[in-house]
């Protein structure tokens, strides 16, 4: 197919400094919890966003020098030449699919703690560690002149490093507070120096380090810096319209490319409270005020936005971490006019949580992320059948969705059979929590890749016994049928905790059932992700008087890691919620709950109309069942072989459904289905 010549522009090259990417989609440097322990798996992830034509792929971010050592997370670095092969294989793996390749270096001053290599930390005015991880108080060292050369020596010595490891564009890291950020913001710059004070002496270092590099290896890579635009505190701390534009009129012309973006978490904000575009107010006028081309972020996932982007005059290049996560193949399908194939990301940062976690990144809209090397998975390609069997899917949430697609795409003839009107399982009712609109796309992909396939029929209204199953006989069944959110009062203690009165006790499958009541409810969180406080929020909303409860110390505490934690505590308050962490309910009577302080033990009593209990959910196992009392009969009908997938196997998040849905469609007939560990896994050769 052909492209449409709408989307033209997006695919002109870009000169930047002295390279020129082939188009302009551009991978902005991402975490992907791989770092210097992983080579092969970050080549893998990385160099498949080039096969899918993406013009520059860069690393994430990438140390200069023991001193920013950021474990327990994994990151990139350049200590010395020995790292170079480390990096290279990423490198050559890009190149082979004609992308530029960027390193982002960095260097983290006062936002690392150096735990693994015990040096000390160096900032501009010794200021504490970031503590938002709530650890230990660790200080920085304030940097006399001496160190302050000393960084400039390291950027350069990574540079050259980074250039004869093959990169085409060499970062300055400058956002984020991390190295020179430190010292154009005024708030952890409190120099009296040459190097503090006003805007133009607190440029001083990113102009050096801009001018180091470019003397060290701007003959052929061009040097890029990582701009922050605002810290997103008021006057506090830099603004875009203040000292974020001041910056650029000090320093724009220096670089060869301006990678721009804002900070903390609306750097890769949740969509539960941003709209695709959210960062266009902080990069607004940056082409303005200076003639280089400039890259900017804002889960762009759709071509008409990064068009309009580009018309408008605020970008030059569309920047991409999600949106290449959740389809590494996006640029291609735009370029052969399958814009309508793209598999949208999200916004759930579930990848970001990986990076928290420290473990290799994945996603829930693409479940072979972070698994091309390791498994050898590839996002558009999957073997094709080894056997004739048909396969009969019972369920139609992520699991039984994205199991009949890719068993489909193999080849194999699939009847995916679902008892509701629709496909789409659980994401059909959370989905329209507030703030979950956009993960309807997982359904709505799956959806579409399924009805361009001629070999999977779909039976909707279709609630599936084992009597139909026996008579079906499909040699090959599997059950995709989820799980129910469980009424028990259980917590962190792993105790069952006593219920007197069933009645006013809500689970959330009640309110997503369409439950309306009106009074005080109490929700308690014990799955301490978004549910809880996605549910509290609409009742709030609904006119309901809602204390939610959780023996966390924060409203949604997971999704600290997600990025929405913040906002979801925020919202509360600001709809007036009452919030009591740190509490567990110990009992509840049908008209009050018992909370129990879990430092103190003490206990109060809370009267209520509703409890409502967000915590353990259970699979829907009946099916199952019923057909293991009957397995003598299933080998009869022809049933030679019977699975559960997703929540009705083990339940977890959507992403957790979706990469089962795939595996087993991956691994089906392959005999596979205990965990093997590849054997290239078990040494990261290179
Ligand atoms: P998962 O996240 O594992 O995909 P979901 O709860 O989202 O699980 O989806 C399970 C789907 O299975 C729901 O759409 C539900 O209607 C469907 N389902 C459950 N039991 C049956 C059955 N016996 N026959 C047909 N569909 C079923
Ligand atoms: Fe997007 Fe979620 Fe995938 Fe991250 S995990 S790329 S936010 S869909």
């Amino acid at each position: 197919m052909r492209r449409n010549p709408r989307y033209d522009v997006l695919f002109e090259p870009v000169r930047i400094g002295p390279v020129t990417t082939r188009n302009r989609f551009y991978q902005v440097p991402h975490a992907s919890s791989t770092g210097h322990e992983l080579p092969n798996i970050r080549a893998g992830l990385r160099s498949i966003r080039a096969e899918g034509g993406w013009g520059v792929v860069c690393t994430g971010y990438c140390s200069i020098h023991p001193s920013s050592d950021d474990a327990p997370h994994r990151y990139s670095r350049l200590w010395d030449d020995e790292d170079i092969r480390n990096l290279s294989v990423m490198t050559d793996a890009v190149h082979k699919h004609g992308a530029l390749a960027g390193v982002e270096l960095y260097y983290g001053s006062s936002n690392v703690r150096n735990i693994y290599t015990r040096e000390i930390s160096l900032s501009p005015s010794g200021v504490p560690i970031n503590t938002t991880r709530g650890d230990l108080l660790l200080h920085s060292r304030a940097m006399d002149k001496s160190e302050i050369r000393a960084l400039r020596g390291w950027q350069i010595d990574a540079a050259k490093r980074a250039k004869n490891a093959g990169f085409d564009i060499i970062y300055i890291y400058c956002g984020m507070r991390f190295g020179p950020y430190q010292f154009l913001s005024q708030h952890t710059n409190h120099r009296s120096d040459e190097y503090g004070g006003s805007i133009e002496n607190r440029v001083r270092l990113l102009r050096e380090m801009i001018e180091d590099t470019k003397n060290a290896v701007g003959d052929s890579c061009a040097v890029a810096v990582r701009f922050s635009t605002d810290e997103l505190m008021g006057p506090l701390g830099m603004q875009w319209e203040d000292e974020g534009m001041a910056v650029l009129e000090l320093v724009g012309e220096l670089p060869d490319l301006w990678d721009l973006k804002t900070f903390g978490f609306e750097d890769s904000s949740n969509s539960r409270y941003s709209e695709e575009g959210y960062q266009e107010p902080y990069v607004v006028h940056a082409k303005k005020i200076t003639s280089k081309p400039i890259v900017g972020v804002g889960r762009f996932t759709s071509p008409d936005s990064m068009v309009s982007q580009i018309s408008r005059g605020v970008l030059d290049l569309i920047g991409a971490a999600r949106p290449s996560i959740a389809d590494p193949f996006l640029p291609n399908k735009v370029d052969t006019g399958r814009e309508d194939e793209i598999r949208e990301c999200i916004g759930c940062n579930i990848c970001y949580s990986c990076f928290h976690e420290a473990v290799p990144i994945r996603c829930t809209q693409n479940p072979t992320m972070g698994e091309e090397w390791r498994r050898g998975w590839h996002p558009e390609h999957i073997d094709q059948k080894i056997s004739n069997d048909s396969v009969l899917v019972v369920g139609a949430g992520p699991a039984g969705m994205e199991a009949a697609r890719a068993l489909g795409q193999r080849g194999y003839s699939v009847i995916l059979a679902e008892m509701g009107k629709e496909l789409g399982g659980r994401l059909l009712t959370e989905a329209r929590l507030p703030g979950l609109s956009s993960w309807i796309r997982v359904r709505d992909w799956r959806l579409d890749q399924i009805n361009r396939l001629p070999n999977v029929e779909i039976y909707l209204d279709s609630r599936l016994d084992e009597n139909h199953i026996l008579e079906f006989g499909f040699p090959r069944v599997v059950l995709a049928t989820g799980a129910s959110w469980s009424a028990g009062l259980a917590d962190q203690r792993d105790v069952s905790l006593p219920i007197e009165s069933a009645v006013n006790i809500l689970t959330p499958d009640d309110i997503l059932g369409g439950f309306q009541s009106s009074g005080t409810i109490l929700v308690y969180d014990y799955d301490h992700y978004y549910m809880a406080s996605c549910l509290a929020e609409q009742l709030a909303m609904d006119g309901l008087s809602v204390i939610y409860v959780t023996p966390a110390d924060r409203v949604s505490s997971w999704s600290v890691f997600t990025h929405d934690q913040w906002y979801a505590q925020k919202k509360l308050l600001e709809l007036g919620c009452q919030v009591l962490t740190g509490h567990y309910i110990s009992a509840f009577d049908g008209d009050a709950a018992t909370t129990e302080c879990k430092y103190t033990a003490h206990v109060d009593a809370i009267s209520v109309d509703h409890l409502l209990v967000v915590g353990a959910r259970t699979p829907n196992l009946g099916l199952y069942e019923q057909l293991l009392t009957r397995s003598g009969e299933l080998k009869d009908a022809g049933v030679d072989s019977l699975a559960r997938i997703g929540d009705c196997d083990v339940p977890g998040a959507v992403v957790h459904a979706v990469y089962s849905g795939h595996r087993f469609a991956r691994e089906f007939d392959e005999e596979l289905h205990s965990y093997q560990i590849p054997a290239v896994e078990r040494a990261q050769l290179f």
